[in-house]
C-alpha cells in the first residue's frame, strides 16, 4: 500500500531508446578513438567506466544549443557542467569500484573490422562508430542531456555490435570483451562483457504535481543537502549506468527473468541465485507497460522502502543507492562483483512527494 501523500505513480509513455530498423546510423570515422585516448592517461588498474562526453547535446533556455555536460557553461539551476559531470564521473566510480572483471582490450588491427551502435545521447537515434579503441579492463559509456520529454529522468541502455570482421581473437574482444563463449546474441548467455552503452538525461522535467504539470529541477549536489523539491543526478546516473552494466538489457539478465502468470502483473520476479540469497527468494519485478512486449527491466517500484537503485521509480528529494540486491542481480549476470553487502534490513525513512518513471532501457533485438 503506497502512502496517500505519495502521487500515484505515473505511467508514461517512454521514448524508445533503441529503434535499430528506422534510426538514421551515421559513422564517424576515429572519434571515439581520439576521445578516449584523452582520458588513458587517468587510468588506474582494475575495472574503470570511462565517461564521454562527444555526443552531448541540449537545447537551453535562450535557444542556444549546448550541451549537459558543457564544462564551461553555468546553467540556469547555478550548476556548472563541471558540477554535473563530477557527479557523473562519480556515479561511474561507485560502481566500478566493486566490479573487478578483466575484460580484453579492443585493439582493431589492419585487418579488423568493428562497428559499435549505441542511442546517440543528443537525440535517442542509432549512431554506430567504425573501429573504436578500448583499453583492458574498461567500458566507454557516452553520456549527454536532451529534452527527453515528460517525466522521464533519463534512459540508459547497453551498446550493441553490429559487425566484427577479423581475428578470432579480436572477434572475441570486440564482441564480449573474452567473457565468451557467444550465445544466440552474441554475448554469451551466461555473461557480460560489453564495450558499453550510453546514458541520456532530461534537460526539461515535467511531472504532474497537485494535478498540474510542473517543472522540476536536478540536484547535482554531492550530498543531500538541497535536495529536497528536485531529482538527484547521482541516483539516477548510477541507475542509467545499471542499465548500461545489463540490468534489464543484457540476455544474462532476462534468462532469470520469471514472467508469473502475467507478463505485467505483480508475480514478474527475478530468480537470479545471488540475487535470491540476498533477498531471500524471487525479487519482485516490475514489467513496463509502454512496451508489453518486453520482459521485466527493473525492480518493482519502492522495492525494499525506496532503497534500492535499480527500481522503476524515483521520489522527488531522494537519493537511493546500490543496495544488497542490485549487487547480486549485476552479479547474477555475470560481473564479478568484489562485494555484496550484508542487507541492511534497515527500514529507511520515505520522503518526497512524487513518483515517477525513472527510465526506459532498451532491448536487444529480436531476430
Ligand atoms: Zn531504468
Amino acid at each position: 500500500m503506497k502512502p496517500i501523500w505519495r502521487t500515484p505513480i505515473q505511467t508514461l509513455s517512454l521514448a524508445a531508446l533503441l529503434s535499430p530498423a528506422t534510426a538514421p546510423l551515421v559513422v564517424i570515422l576515429g572519434l571515439v578513438a581520439v576521445s578516449i585516448l584523452s582520458s588513458w592517461h587517468s587510468s588506474v588498474a582494475g575495472f574503470e567506466i570511462v565517461i564521454d562526453y562527444s555526443f552531448d547535446s541540449a537545447v537551453l533556455e535562450d535557444g542556444a544549443v549546448s550541451g549537459f555536460f558543457n564544462p564551461s557553461y553555468t546553467y540556469a539551476d547555478g550548476s556548472t557542467g563541471l558540477d554535473r559531470r563530477i557527479r557523473m564521473e562519480r556515479a561511474a566510480a561507485i560502481v566500478a569500484s566493486n566490479i573487478s572483471d578483466e575484460l580484453l582490450p579492443v585493439l582493431p588491427g589492419p585487418d579488423d573490422t568493428l562497428v559499435i551502435r549505441f542511442a546517440n545521447p543528443k537525440d535517442g537515434g542509432g549512431h554506430t562508430i567504425l573501429n573504436p579503441v578500448l583499453p583492458a579492463d574498461t567500458i566507454i559509456i557516452y553520456a549527454g542531456g536532451r529534452n527527453i520529454g515528460g517525466a522521464t529522468l533519463g534512459l540508459g541502455g547497453m551498446g550493441y555490435v553490429d559487425v566484427t570482421w577479423g581475428s578470432p581473437e579480436f572477434i572475441d574482444a570486440g564482441q564480449h570483451r573474452g567473457e565468451g563463449p557467444s550465445g544466440s546474441m552474441g554475448q554469451p548467455a551466461d555473461e557480460y562483457g560489453p564495450w558499453g552503452g550510453s546514458v541520456a538525461f532530461n534537460t526539461e522535467i515535467v511531472v504532474e504535481f497537485e494535478g498540474a504539470p510542473t517543472n522540476f529541477d536536478w540536484h547535482f549536489g554531492e550530498t543531500t543537502e538541497g535536495l529536497d523539491l528536485h531529482y538527484d543526478f547521482l541516483t539516477v546516473a548510477i541507475h542509467e549506468i545499471g542499465h548500461v552494466m545489463g540490468f534489464g538489457t543484457a540476455e544474462s539478465f532476462d534468462r532469470y527473468i520469471d514472467v508469473g502468470g502475467t507478463p505485467l502483473g505483480a508475480d514478474n520476479s527475478f530468480i537470479g541465485p545471488q540475487a535470491m540469497a540476498v533477498w531471500g527468494g524471487p525479487v519482485p519485478l516490475e514489467g513496463d507497460s509502454s512496451f508489453p512486449l518486453r520482459s521485466p527491466s527493473h525492480w518493482l517500484a519502492g522495492l525494499d522502502e525506496d532503497s534500492t537503485v535499480m527500481d522503476t521509480t524515483l521520489r522527488l528529494g531522494r537519493r537511493a543507492s546500490m543496495q544488497s540486491v542490485d549487487w547480486a542481480a549485476l552479479a547474477d549476470i555475470g560481473w564479478d562483483v568484489v562485494l555484496i553487502p550484508e542487507p541492511s534490513g534497515v527500514g529507511l525513512l520515505t520522503l518526497g512527494l512524487a513518483g515517477m518513471m525513472l527510465s526506459a532501457s532498451n532491448r536487444k533485438p529480436s531476430r
